[in-house]
């Protein structure tokens, strides 16, 4: 920890900052177990388009619940399994529990697009490539009900290998989409050059729209740049009925958030995508508000 950070000399001792605290260590060694019990699990939020209300996938968000601590947020638990190598293991797991999901829901008579969120760490080598594509056709799944959602700021850092991942998902049929966009620096010609088929909006974005200065005009430039690329962009994180018409106004082409739906359980998100699809609505705005 940085003894530095208080003037007083006092130092403010922060265990979850600090890599090597027990805490830290303890917290590992549970999410390594968590691994191959149950406590790891996922939930999903839908994706409409803005066009019509139609359905276009959900977003597989995964969930701890710790025996002790309750929920633990990915925000802190997926940091740590980056850097303390276990990655690879917990991507394996959620690409598993996420294409299994889609077995279960095409029994059920139920086709959807689910999008799982992947690490940087997760993109070196073949592995994921690998993985992906033996889990699709050991469960006869169409590689279009599959994508990969990977953060503007690992690919702001042009690499040969990020290149070969995505072409090779390309040539799959598995879509990735640029999540978190406008957060990552990228340059303007790394985006022109990327096989990316989707722009997801940062949620901070969002926010900003409705009472900020100069909010509409970025979110209208960063969608405009979405289509000059010849990308469709969706937002995400819309609380709002007026940020879900605003952003569709300036020509978002999808949106995500508590609006529409809260990221539910596999029964909760069964039931009302059978809902969703079963009535399909032309109209402008999602209607469901739950939870
Ligand atoms: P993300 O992929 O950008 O996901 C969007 C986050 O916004 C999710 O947080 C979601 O629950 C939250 N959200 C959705 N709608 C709204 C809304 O209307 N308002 C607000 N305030 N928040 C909303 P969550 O589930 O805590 O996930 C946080 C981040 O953790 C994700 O950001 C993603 O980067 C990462 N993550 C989640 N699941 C996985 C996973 O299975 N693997 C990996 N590698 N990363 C994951
Ligand atoms: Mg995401
Ligand atoms: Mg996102
Ligand atoms: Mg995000």
């Amino acid at each position: 920890y940085d003894a530095k950070a208080n003037r007083s000399g006092i130092a403010n001792y922060t265990p979850a900052r600090d890599r090597n605290s027990p805490d830290r260590l303890g917290l590992l060694g549970e999410l390594r177990q968590g691994l191959t019990d149950d406590s790891l699990t996922l939930v999903y939020q839908p994706k409409l388009s803005m066009l019509d209300g139609s359905l276009l996938g959900v977003e597989a968000l995964i969930r701890w619940n710790h025996p002790v601590r309750g929920a633990v947020a990915p925000d802190e638990f997926i940091p740590l399994a980056e850097r303390s190598g276990i990655m690879p293991q917990l991507t394996e797991r959620v690409i598993t529990v996420a294409l299994d999901q889609l077995v279960a829901w095409r029994e059920s008579g139920l086709i959807v697009q689910v999008a799982v969120n992947v690490s940087v760490t997760d993109l070196a080598g073949t592995r994921l490539i690998d993985l992906v594509r033996s889990g699709l056709q050991a469960r006869s799944l169409p590689a279009a009900q599959l994508q990969l959602e990977i953060t503007e700021r690992v690919v702001a850092q042009e690499t040969a290998e990020l290149n070969e991942a995505l072409a090779a998902f390309s040539a799959m049929g598995v879509t990735v989409s640029l999540d978190d966009f406008g957060t990552g620096y990228s340059s303007l010609l790394r985006l022109q050059s990327l096989p990316v088929d989707e722009i997801k909006i940062d949620r901070a974005f969002v926010a900003g729209l409705v009472g900020t200065d100069g909010g509409p005009g970025i979110v209208q430039a960063v969608i405009e740049l979405a289509h000059a690329l010849g990308l469709p962009a969706i937002a995400e994180g819309v609380e709002t009925e007026q940020e879900w018409n605003t952003l569709r106004a300036l020509g978002c082409d999808g949106g995500q958030g508590w609006f529409v739906a809260r990221p539910m359980t596999p029964d909760v998100a069964g039931a009302w995508l059978h809902e969703r699809l079963a009535s399909p609505r032309s109209t402008v705005s999602p209607i469901t508000k739950n939870q």
